[in-house]
Parts: structure tokens; C-alpha cells; sequence
């Protein structure tokens, strides 16, 4: 390669890839997204400096412009970073001890309820709830009304017992009972103090729980980083619900509790009724956080329609030179699925933008080389350079173009070839040379 040429291979490849400048206009409506959907402001700032240098250097493929493809760099790192996969409370273990913490109003009793009529339907499990939130008489009667309506017991004692001799005492009963999944309801305080937290922590160590759930109120908004770290820290919790689902949040605090204490969410609470839970599916509440769904679907299909072993083809036969018309038309055709176009043939990692292609913006000018060499015959368009004069007028009056029309197509291909075999010897994966000049 001559230093020309590589000059330009870096200044068009440039334009192909993601940069600070063409990325920091859509970095900043995600930060707005994010912050909107109340996701933590430093997990923000954290997270999308971490998917900026990430995004640095990745192709643009095709008619799509840097930003979408950064919407959808953003949603995938989302989706990893909320777990990917559904994750569940194994209830395999008998007995299976959970216990719910979280803040006054999050949703715990509810929840309780909730989680003992799932089990109990779906799974057949025969669970006990313990209602160990004795500072106020009326948690107790709230969570002996919903045994009532799911149907499970409750074990309850009176305020002047405490939580952690109710815990010990309910133990024993599940036992003689031969409940396989114990719920244990507990205290929470309007915000977080520490003798709620010393509490737990007494609990913790008479139930040895499986699981201790945080409940977190999805409404609570930026408070939700603190909640979920200082439980946390103070527990060592194993999963969270999300709760409060069908109000107005965005759901961004299931990122900070993700992001903060890395474990996974188990469930979401989307209404007050008992039925009203569900599993927490990692791609709908990306989704459902960034908001920009749209955009994801269309790079998705932009990436499948265009695939590796597509690009691999066309490469490969630019490289051995039997680039003909025809692959030229294949390859529009394969664009044309993709709806508007701005960029042709740069869609193909590694292969330098082809000026001439690229430029073309209209549809209707793809229209136009397409009827000219629809009008070709098969030959003409594999050896172009039988087309002679008498031929050109022929395809022109086909296409119902004019001769200029033809002679700018074959020119236009000439270019191609001529630039592809420049630069045969790079990778098209990589876009970098495959051996020295
Ligand atoms: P606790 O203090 O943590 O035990 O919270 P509760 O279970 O008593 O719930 C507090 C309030 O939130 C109650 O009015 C519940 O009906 C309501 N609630 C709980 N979960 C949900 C939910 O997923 N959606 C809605 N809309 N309300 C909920
Ligand atoms: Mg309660």
C-alpha cells in the first residue's frame, strides 16, 4: 500500500466507525433517558463512560446512522447488565427459608402474599408466612388477610413477643407442619436506620435463610441506589423484586440494584392484586428503561438482513475479481430490504466506502441502475466490457434511459473493480492489511 492509499483507507474507514464526535450527540438523550427512567446519576455517569470505550472504533453498517447504533450498543449492554437471563428463587430445597427486607411501603407483605400464591399454583408448594413485623398491630392483620385470600397459613403471635422468638417459634411449626417454604414478613422503617438493620440481622441468623429478597418500591427513585447498597452491605442480599410496575416508573431503578449489588431480580410486582407478579425478563425492562425500542428493532434487522456470510461472499469475489454486474445487483438487492438508503456496499466490514455507490441517497437512482441492468443480457453482465456502442443504445431504450445513463453505470462499476482490487489485501473482518505492501 502507498502512504496515499492508506491515508485514505484511514480517512474513509473513519467515517464508518463510531467516534467521540458521532457518538456524544445520542450519549447525552441516553444519559437523559437513563436519568428520566430514575437509573442512580453516578451509575449513569459510570455506565456511559464504560459504553463509550466500548463503542469506540465499532462499525456503522449500512443506511444507519452512528446514534441508532449506539441506542443499540446502549440496550445490549443494558440487557447484560440486568442479567440476561430470567432468574428464579429455587424453592428446590426442603424447607426453603426466604426472607423479605426492604422499606415501609415497598410492597414486602404484598409481595409475600404474592410469591405464596405463585408457588403454591405453579409449583405445588405448601408454604407458611411468618409475620414478623411487630411494631405495627396492623402489618400483622395484613398479612393474616392475604393468607385468608391465597389460601396459606400464617403464623403470628402477639406484639409483645419478639420478631426474632416468632421467627424461631415458626420454624418449628413449618417444621411439624411439613411446610416446604417458609416467607418470612419483616419490619421496615420509613428510611434506613440501623436498628432496623441490627434486627435483620438477628433474623438472618436464627432462619439461615436461602434467600433474603429486597423489596424495592419501583417509585422510589434515586433513593433506590442507597436502599438496595446499604442493604446489601448490611445482608448480603441474594435477588430483589421490583415492585409498583404498572405506575409511571420507568423502571430505571432495577439498573442501580443491578449495577450497585449485582445480584439478579427475581420478581416484579406490576399491581396491587395478589396475582399481579411476574418474572423479570432483562430485555423488556431494557426496553422498557431506554425507550427507544424502535430503533433497536431496525439495527437488529439492518445487522440480520446483512450478515457476515453475506459480506464474505461479495467480498470474496470482489478479491478474485469475478465481481460482475450481477453481484452488483444482488447487492442492491439485498440493500433495498433495508428501506432508505444513504450508503451502498459500505455495509461490507473492511471494504473501503465506494464514493460513487455511497453517495447515492435517492432510491430512485438505485431504481435506474437497476432496469439498466435489468436490461442487460446475462452475458453483458458478467463480461461488461462486450458492451459496445450498439449495445448501449439497446440498454438504454429497454430501461428507457439514455446512452449517458449506461455509460455513467459501467463507469461507476469500472471504479469499483479498480478500488477493490487496491484493496484485495485487506481483511474484511478486520479491515486491515493482510500482508505488507
Ligand atoms: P410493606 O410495608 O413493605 O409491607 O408494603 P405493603 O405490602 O403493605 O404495600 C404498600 C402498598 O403498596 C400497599 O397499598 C400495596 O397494595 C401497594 N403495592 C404493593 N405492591 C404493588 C404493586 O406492584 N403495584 C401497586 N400498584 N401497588 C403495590
Ligand atoms: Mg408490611
Amino acid at each position: 500500500l502507498t502512504d496515499r492509499l492508506s491515508e485514505t483507507l484511514k480517512k474513509v474507514r473513519g467515517q464508518d466507525r463510531l467516534t467521540e464526535e458521532n457518538m456524544d450527540e445520542m450519549l447525552r438523550e441516553i444519559r437523559l433517558a437513563l436519568l428520566e427512567a430514575d437509573v442512580n446519576f453516578t451509575v449513569v455517569k459510570d455506565f456511559i463512560k464504560n459504553t463509550k470505550e466500548k463503542a469506540l472504533g465499532q462499525d456503522v453498517l449500512g443506511s444507519l446512522k452512528p446514534g441508532q447504533v449506539v441506542v443499540k450498543i446502549v440496550h445490549d449492554e443494558l440487557v447484560e447488565l440486568l442479567g440476561t437471563d430470567v432468574s428464579t428463587v429455587d424453592f428446590s430445597k426442603k424447607p426453603t427459608i426466604v426472607m423479605m427486607v426492604g422499606l415501609q411501603g415497598s410492597g414486602k407483605t404484598t409481595t409475600t402474599g404474592k410469591i405464596a400464591k405463585y408457588i403454591k399454583e405453579k409449583n405445588h408448594k405448601k408454604p407458611l408466612l411468618v409475620a414478623a413485623d411487630i411494631y405495627r398491630p396492623a402489618a400483622v392483620e395484613q398479612l393474616k388477610t392475604i393468607g385468608e385470600q391465597v389460601d396459606v397459613p400464617v403464623y403470628s403471635e402477639g406484639v409483645d413477643v419478639s420478631a426474632q422468638q416468632i421467627v424461631k417459634n415458626a420454624l418449628a411449626k413449618a417444621e411439624a407442619d411439613g411446610n416446604d417454604v417458609i416467607l418470612i414478613d419483616t419490619a421496615g422503617r420509613l428510611q434506613i436506620d440501623q436498628k432496623l438493620m441490627e434486627e435483620l440481622k438477628e433474623l438472618k441468623g436464627i432462619a439461615n435463610p436461602d434467600e433474603i429478597l429486597l423489596v424495592v418500591d419501583s417509585l422510589a427513585g434515586q433513593e433506590i441506589a442507597n436502599v438496595a447498597s446499604s442493604f446489601n452491605e448490611q445482608l448480603g442480599i441474594t435477588g430483589a423484586v421490583l415492585t409498583k410496575l404498572d405506575g409511571d416508573s420507568r423502571g430505571g431503578g432495577a439498573i442501580s440494584i443491578r449495577y450497585l449489588t449485582h445480584v439478579p431480580i427475581k420478581y416484579i410486582g406490576t399491581g396491587e392484586k395478589l396475582d399481579q407478579i411476574e418474572l423479570f425478563y432483562p430485555d423488556r425492562m431494557a426496553e422498557r428503561i431506554l425507550g427507544m425500542g424502535d430503533v433497536v428493532s431496525l439495527v437488529e434487522k439492518v445487522q440480520d438482513v446483512y450478515d457476515e456470510k453475506e459480506s464474505m461472499k461479495a467480498f470474496n469475489k470482489m478479491k478474485s475479481g469475478t465481481f460482475d454486474l450481477n453481484d452488483m445487483l444482488d447487492q442492491m438487492h439485498q440493500l433495498k430490504k433495508l428501506g432508505p438508503l444513504s450508503g451502498l456496499l459500505k455495509m461490507v466490514p473492511g471494504m473501503p466506502k465506494l464514493p460513487k455507490f455511497s453517495d447515492e441517497d435517492s432510491n430512485a437512482r438505485l431504481k435506474e441502475t437497476e432496469s439498466l441492468i435489468y436490461s442487460m443480457t446475462m452475458q453483458e453482465r458478467q463480461h461488461p466490457e462486450i458492451i459496445n456502442m450498439r449495445r448501449r443504445e439497446r440498454i438504454a431504450k429497454g430501461a428507457g434511459k439514455t446512452v449517458a445513463d449506461v455509460n455513467r453505470l459501467l463507469k461507476q462499476f469500472e471504479q469499483a473493480k479498480k478500488m477493490m482490487k487496491q484493496f484485495s489485501n485487506i481483511d474484511p473482518m478486520t479491515g486491515m492489511p493482510t500482508q505488507k505492501p
